[in-house]
């Protein structure tokens, strides 16, 4: 037997002290009433008949939401920390860990063809890993602060890498070059080029994080080596760190001016997209007595609010039925397979025997395939295996899933639960898949 969720010690799942039902035992939520305690050694196994739930009037108040799917199959263990209840010694780190916030920046700034000394030192000013007299004031020491390049405000990071006179006069060349505005956060820097080409991306970045790098050295230059600050010096540094770095650099052009002339102007070479190519691909039927299930499911966000589509195709390629449906939040890969498992038990209610499943997810298949399927879903998957002779999983490509795409889309506007089935072809599904077709894919 697996249960939806927990787990199963030698075919004694304990009514009260184990988490079968809800998101702890039983216990925690009613305490040692009479019943309990006249029947502390319960099993959930006694509340099973014939692989039906049979649950008696004295125990029924103690059910407080809906009971898992009983699939039949023999108990096993499973470990509650993990989607598809596999036990791995990454999941207990995790379990015993103590987490921190994810940051969003360090996968920003550690790129291969950043040079590891400019994103080190980025990091290190993201971390406030330097000193300056905002610091040494706050360590006790009294000072009169002051700027030593501009000399005209008090000296702190945030001076003098965004509102310093001398670096806003570089910022102001660089927008001039990239038309951005003066940054003024590291924000800043990481979203200005997001609507760029990949290699606008891999310049601007490499510029932005090169100048905050030379304006904290220059201080330091000029406040151990008295090395005057000069504009034109500077520019010649940056143009030449962009320069050599233009030799890591992997992205892509587009074809238009606003890339020629910022390539131009660093002399970094930047190559076309050519390996863009466009492919045929065909859509087939299923053979005679098999029912085609093309199912897709779609989050917005990821997770985010999620919805699916399946629609049913026969071997003469009529439209047997559609569904579109919403689900809860959550994300692409279950709403792709809560499609193939409603695709499945819709199966059974139109008393279909062999069926094909198409999906366009490549992962959904190959898991369902080998049986690898999230567990809170996966009695209810082997319950509804039963009552067909034969399941086949296969990958097809967006391109020729495109209807089934349109009905998830159409689930949208649905809430939590709530289903639209239509027997035949609906009047909204403008277009299907046809065999002798051709249709095409980018890849
Ligand atoms: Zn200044």
């Amino acid at each position: 037997m697996i249960l939806d969720r927990l787990l199963v010690l030698e075919k004694k799942i304990s009514m009260w002290f184990n988490t079968w039902l809800g998101e702890e035992p039983l216990i925690n939520t009613f305490g040692h009433t009479d019943y309990i305690t006249s029947h502390l050694h319960m099993t959930v196994k006694e509340l099973i008949l014939d692989n039906e739930w049979n649950i008696s009037y004295e125990v029924q108040p103690y059910i407080n939401s809906s009971l898992p799917a009983i699939s039949g199959e023999d108990d096993k263990m499973v470990w509650c920390d993990d989607l598809k209840g596999h036990f791995t010694t990454s999941s207990a780190t995790n379990k015993i860990r103590h987490i921190k916030p994810v940051l969003h920046w360090p996968s920003k700034i550690w790129k291969p063809f950043m040079h590891p000394s400019i994103t080190s030192n980025i990091w290190k000013l993201i971390q406030g890993i330097f000193v300056d007299d905002v610091k040494r004031v706050k360590q006790g020491y009294y000072m009169v602060s002051k700027c030593c390049i501009c000399k005209q405000s008090q000296d702190s990071m945030e001076h003098l890498l965004w509102s310093c006179n001398f670096s806003k006069s570089i910022w102001q060349w660089l927008g001039n070059i990239f038309h951005f505005n003066n940054p003024i956060s590291f924000d800043d820097v990481f979203n200005f080029a997001k609507h760029k080409s990949p290699i606008i991306k891999e310049v601007w970045l490499t510029t932005a994080c090169a100048t905050l790098r030379e304006l904290w050295f220059q201080k330091n230059k000029m406040f151990f080596e008295n090395v005057q600050p000069n504009l034109n010096r500077f520019k010649s540094r940056i143009i030449s760190l962009v320069h050599y770095g233009g030799y890591k650099m992997q992205g892509v052009r587009w074809h238009q001016d606003y890339d020629y002339q910022i390539l131009q102007y660093f002399n970094v070479p930047g190559k076309y997209n050519t390996s863009n190519t466009i492919k045929e691909s065909f859509w087939y039927g299923p053979a005679e007595g098999v029912v085609l299930f093309c199912c897709d499911g779609a989050a917005f966000g990821n997770p985010g609010n999620a919805w699916f589509g399946i629609i049913t195709r026969s071997h003469d390629c009529q439209v047997l039925g559609t569904i579109s449906g919403g689900l809860v939040v959550t994300t692409n890969y279950i709403a792709e397979v809560m499609a193939v498992v409603c695709a499945i038990e819709w199966a059974i209610t139109l008393s279909c025997r062999n069926i094909l499943i198409n999906s366009d997810s490549q992962s959904v298949v190959t898991d369902f395939k080998s049986g690898n399927i999230p567990l809170f879903i996966k009695a209810r998957w082997l319950r509804a295996c039963q009552y067909l002779y034969e399941i086949l999983y296969i990958h097809c490509y967006r391109e020729i899933n495109f209807s089934a795409d349109s009905l998830a889309k159409e689930g949208a506007r649905l809430n939590l639960g709530e289903r639209i089935q239509h027997a035949g072809r609906p009047s909204s599904l403008s277009n299907i898949e046809m065999p002798d077709t051709i249709y095409y894919r980018f890849c």
